[in-house]
C-alpha cells in the first residue's frame, strides 16, 4: 500500500522545486520520474547510441533503482549529469517508445511501494498511479517557463537566448503532448495549478493546503 500525491505538468513549470518542497512539508518521500528517462538518455549517449535507436536489449543492461530520492544506474549514483540539456532532449525522444515506458513502470511502482510519496512527472496521475490520492497538474505559459530558465543563467552562459530556450520548450511540449503513449495531459480528477505570476511558496502553500 502506498499513498501517492501525483504532480504532473510540462517541462519548466517549476514542478520539481514545488514537488520537493511539498514532500518536505508533508514529510513524504519524493521521486522525480523524469530522472529515469534522463538516465536512459545518459546511458545511451555514454554508449554512443542515438536516442531514437535505443532497443529493449540495451535497456536490459540498464538497472535503475531509487535509494530514497537518489537514482542509481547499475549501482552508480547519477546527479548533475542528468541536468544536461542533452539528457533532457534525449529523455523526451526516448520516452515516446512504449517498451521504454513499460520498462520504467515497475521501477516507479516499486519506488512508491509502502511509502507516503510525492511523485512528479508527466503521466503519474493518468497512467502510473491513476488511483493516486491527490493529483495536481502544474503548468505555466511557455514564455514564463522560458523566462525562468533564462533567470537560472547556466544555459545563457552556454550561449542560449530567450528565443532558443522558448523554441526548445515548445518542441519538448509538442513531443510530450502528442506522443501516442502516455502523452502529457491533465487527468480528469487533477487540480490545475497555473504558476504563471505565482511564487514557489504560493504554489507550495496551495498544494499542501489541498493535501
Ligand atoms: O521532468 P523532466 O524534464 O526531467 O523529464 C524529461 C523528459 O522525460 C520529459 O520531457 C518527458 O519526455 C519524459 N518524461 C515522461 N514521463 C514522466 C517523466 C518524464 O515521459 N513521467
Amino acid at each position: 500500500m502506498s499513498t501517492v500525491v501525483a504532480i504532473d505538468g510540462p517541462a519548466g513549470a517549476g514542478k520539481s522545486t514545488v514537488a520537493r518542497l511539498v514532500a518536505e512539508r508533508l514529510d513524504y518521500s519524493y521521486i522525480n520520474t523524469g530522472s529515469l528517462y534522463r538516465a536512459l538518455a545518459y546511458a545511451a549517449k555514454a554508449s554512443g547510441i542515438a536516442f531514437d535507436k535505443v532497443t529493449p536489449e540495451f535497456l536490459s543492461g540498464c538497472h535503475l533503482e531509487f535509494r530514497g530520492a537518489d537514482l542509481y544506474l547499475n549501482g552508480v549514483k547519477l546527479d548533475a549529469e542528468l541536468r544536461q540539456p542533452e539528457c533532457a532532449r534525449g529523455a523526451s525522444i526516448i520516452s515516446a517508445q512504449s517498451f521504454v515506458r513499460d520498462f520504467l513502470m515497475p521501477v516507479q511502482r516499486n519506488a512508491a511501494a509502502g511509502q507516503w510519496i510525492v511523485m512528479e512527472g508527466r503521466d503519474i496521475g493518468t497512467v502510473v498511479f491513476p488511483d493516486a490520492e491527490k493529483k495536481f497538474f502544474v503548468t505555466a505559459s511557455a514564455e514564463e517557463r522560458a523566462r525562468r530558465r533564462m533567470a537560472q543563467g547556466n544555459e545563457v552562459a552556454a550561449g542560449a537566448t530567450f528565443e532558443s530556450i522558448l523554441a526548445d520548450i515548445r518542441s519538448r511540449d509538442e513531443r510530450d503532448m502528442n506522443r501516442a503513449i502516455a502523452p502529457l495531459k491533465q487527468a480528469d480528477d487533477a487540480v490545475l495549478i497555473d504558476t504563471t505570476g505565482l511564487s514557489i511558496a504560493e504554489v507550495v502553500d496551495r498544494i499542501t493546503a489541498l493535501c
